[in-house]
């Protein structure tokens, strides 16, 4: 029986705590930057295991923030990935460096160490990470490279929470991450994000995201803080609010029941599909723990007569939504026209960029949702069967 309701794609789960202690914080009289954010910080780095945390309002900001503080500008050049949110690469343009795009590897469509390597010029400052879907990098072989060329790694952990590499939480290193709580992240604030690093580094970081203020200028209004402050550079205006650390708060308690319905959805929609001559399923390496951001199915459209997007389409009219990730970086027009890219530079991004369909994978997913997804993907690639 055909699905009633349009399924959405994504969909946050917010409990009455968070939303009890939202108004604390309205009623509190400090709705900004303050102890909710800090706590949350604190909470945050705990539960990472990393040495300092940034509470900031994206991961874009935490991202911008972490370049800027990393020294990189123009005539500099950093490595990144196509198969990302534009978010990724439009920093590397606001501080006037140069985004080297490399190709991904076919099984997890993360950035490939081997191009990544070849890639490396005497400009090269950075290598820009992401862990796409919520799987870990080979962050050895990216370590590697970074430390034999005297290069930075800042990593893209939007999708990345909880991840595992090897046994390391992804955030617990002393380099720099970037976490983001956006309405469809694994935590949402609404908007927000993290950056986690070593803290002398945070520390500098967190003056480039509050308009380059020395001090905590977010304690010049409470008791014991002072009116003075000093501008030592012209910085942006990053900082997370208590209104969203308040949800935060709560979201990060609930992280662990989250990611364990995650992974029940994944292990239903694997069995469903892993045997389906139409799909490839998404890959987990055995050397790490997928933060299950995203579920991308991989269609076999030899096995099919329509593309990747009638099949959204059809899944559309069969009141599931779903969703493609990404649009690779070079097609882009801005980012084709500037550097004069081919769909084909990528080639390994660009096909897989015509085959991958992000399914429904939110923990306020019902049993019958779950069902009404499989049924509904399916029975379109029955129907359109080759
Ligand atoms: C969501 C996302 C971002 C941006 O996160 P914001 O918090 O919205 O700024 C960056 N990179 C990737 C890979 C993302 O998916």
């Amino acid at each position: 029986m055909p699905r009633a309701e349009f399924l959405p794609f994504a969909r946050p789960v917010i409990g009455e705590e968070e939303i009890a202690e939202v108004v604390d914080t309205l009623r509190s009289g400090w709705i900004t930057t303050g102890p909710k954010t800090k706590s949350f910080e604190g909470a945050f780095k705990e539960f990472l295991g990393a040495p300092g945390a940034l509470a900031l309002n994206s991961c874009t900001a935490g991202l911008h923030t972490a370049l800027v503080t990393l020294g990189v500008g123009p005539g500099d050049e950093v490595i990144t990935t196509p198969m990302t949110f534009a978010a990724s690469v439009n920093v590397i343009e606001h501080v006037g460096a140069r985004p080297v795009l490399v190709d991904v590897e076919e099984d997890t469509l993360n950035i490939d160490p081997v191009a990544i390597e070849a890639a490396v010029t005497s400009r090269t400052k950075v290598i820009l990470p992401v862990h796409y879907a919520g799987h870990p990098v080979e962050l050895d072989a990216v370590f590697e490279i970074a430390k034999t060329h005297g290069l930075a790694v800042l990593e893209d952990a939007a999708h990345a929470l909880p991840a595992k590499y090897n046994g390391r939480t992804i955030g617990s290193g002393s380099n720099p991450a970037a976490f983001s709580f956006y309405a469809t992240k694994n935590l949402t604030t609404g908007e927000g994000g993290m950056l986690t690093g070593n803290p002398e580094f945070l520390e500098r970081a967190r003056v480039v995201s509050l308009h380059g203020m020395s001090r905590d200028a977010w304690k010049r209004y409470a008791k014991g803080g002072s009116w003075f402050y000093e501008v030592i550079e012209p910085g942006y205006k990053y900082n997370m609010t208590d209104i969203q650390a308040a949800l935060g708060l709560w979201q990060l308690r609930r992280l662990g029941d989250f990611q364990e319905r995650r992974r029940a959805i994944v292990a239903a929609y694997n069995s469903a599909f892993g045997q389906h001559r139409t799909f490839e399923v998404p890959t987990e390496r055995e050397n790490v723990e997928h933060a299950w951001h995203l579920y991308v199915l991989r269609l076999n459209l030899e096995a099919i007569t329509v593309d990747r997007d009638r099949f959204i389409d059809e899944l559309a009219k069969r009141n599931i939504g779903a969703s493609v990730h990404f649009i690779p970086i070079h097609l882009h027009p801005f980012y084709r026209d500037k550097y004069g890219f081919a769909p084909g530079d990528f080639p390994v991004a660009h096909k897989n960029y015509k085959r991958i369909v992000s399914l429904p994978l939110h923990p306020g997913l019902s049993e019958a949702d779950v069902s009404h997804v499989i049924e509904a993907v399916t029975d379109v690639a029955d129907t359109f069967s080759r």
